[in-house]
């Protein structure tokens, strides 16, 4: 039997364990061949009765392994055992014998021709020496030879998004519900950035189904072929999230703009990477009307920049009609009727140009000017104030378009702020 094999311990197991009376007991472990891991399945919670430990059924790695192990688990050892086990570590092929084993662990154990998966946990550990690398849990492979330190992996009682507690505005994030118009490639990525910045609800609007074509720069893969992007995209964001607000609208905003309408009234922000000059005007009039931001984001000239656009409703800046008004007067090419081609995301008629990973460049940043907008303007938080209200990004610029598209660098981002409002826009003055 192989000595190899990192030990993955399922918090369940360390329930299991905790309830116990005793301070030793037994552990059945399942070998995962193709990764190399013991993971532990069974503990032993008094003597002869063996437990299975619960293991989500999403951890297909983790439930893959077969064959029987036997393994312990020993509770408070002799203090000095932990501190031995960072020692050994730290010397490659180093060896406890099995007296000093035995001394340590209070536990006289035999492993007679096989190798035993030993777990030992010392609650006792001070912080000053755990900052020197000595560990509460300790894994151990015991043959008749001596104890060899393991690698070993425990599952926190807490894990997700929970771990950035203190570090990053999760509570104030988690209030905040975000219109996502668009779940096609820059809109899934986006959707995916949002709530990785911990955004507690998205509504995730699109009325197309996945196909084909689009599996090279989606974010969902074939198993959604056929499945409206916007449920399968709740679906695959909830499962990897673990949260239950993140929801599908089947609907187009510009047929549906009541219902969409009546969506913004809850909404903090309107994130749209829909293609066309009809659903962008319409998030633009729409947001403006509910009194919230939006940011815009596509890519243009064939995949060749990018662009996120941020439109407060404040009478300093105006709404999209008003930017790319001023925008032709500069001079600058007529950005929404590049979008009416879609030729920079493809259809199944045109070819798409735009790379896959520009496209998700272009995603992330919006999602993040997005969060920041938030972050600043309802908790004053100027660490994440933005630049500007428009950002071009190069993506494989050929640096022959005029203000404001004219980056001439890859991955360059230029900010440059945006007009007020035209006194005849019927939009910005209601
Ligand atoms: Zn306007």
């Amino acid at each position: 039997m192989t000595t190899k094999g990192d030990i993955f311990v399922p918090v369940d197991a360390l329930a299991k364990i905790a309830s116990s009376n005793e301070v030793h007991g037994k552990l059945v472990l399942r070998y995962v061949a193709s990764d190399e891991i013991f993971v532990v399945h069974g503990v032993e919670t008094s003597r002869g009765v063996r437990r299975q430990v619960d293991i989500a059924r999403e951890y297909h790695a983790l439930r893959a392994g077969n064959g029987s192990y036997e393994g312990r688990w020993i509770e408070s050892p002799n203090g000095a055992l932990h501190v031995v086990h960072a020692e050994l570590r730290r010397r490659p092929g180093a060896m406890m014998t099995p007296a000093d084993f035995k001394e340590l662990s209070g536990v006289r154990l035999d492993a007679g021709m096989k190798t035993l998966i030993v777990v030992t946990h010392d609650a006792g550990v001070s912080a000053d020496l755990r900052a020197g690398g000595v560990e509460t849990y300790a894994g151990w492979h015991l043959t008749r030879e001596g104890a060899t330190p393991a690698s070993i992996a425990i599952e926190p009682a807490t894990h997700g998004l929970s771990q950035l507690e203190g570090r990053w505005p999760l509570s104030e994030l988690s209030d905040m519900n975000i219109a996502v118009v668009g779940c096609g490639s820059i809109g899934s990525v986006a959707a995916e950035a949002l709530a990785g910045y911990g955004v507690g609800s998205l509504q995730l609007i699109d009325p197309d189904r996945l196909q084909w074509h689009n599996l090279v720069r989606h974010s969902l893969d074939r198993g959604s072929v056929g499945r409206s992007k916007a449920i399968a995209l709740a679906e695959s964001l909830t499962q990897r999230w673990q949260r239950k607000s993140y929801f599908a609208h089947d609907l187009d905003v510009v047929r549906d703009a009541g219902v969409f309408r009546a969506l913004t009234s809850d909404a903090d922000l309107v994130l749209c990477t829909a293609d066309g000059i009809a659903p962008r005007r319409v998030v633009s009039h729409v947001a403006r009307r509910a009194k919230i931001p939006a940011i815009v984001a596509c890519v243009l000239d064939g995949g060749a920049i990018g662009e996120v656009l941020r439109l407060r409703p404040t009478p300093r800046f105006g709404c999209l009609l008003c930017v790319r008004a001023h925008m032709e007067e500069q001079g600058a090419i007529d950005a929404e009727a590049d979008q009416e081609l879609a030729y920079g995301t493809g259809t199944s008629h045109l070819p798409m140009t735009a790379v896959p990973s520009d496209l998700k460049f272009v995603g992330v940043l919006a999602a993040k000017a997005a969060v920041a907008t938030l972050l600043e303007s309802r908790f004053g938080d100027a660490a994440q104030r933005l630049p500007s209200e428009h950002a071009v990004i190069g993506l494989r610029p050929a640096g022959d378009l005029s203000a404001p598209f004219d980056v001439n660098h890859a991955a360059d981002v230029v900010w440059r702020s945006i007009p007020a409002p035209r006194p005849e826009c019927v939009t910005c003055n209601p």
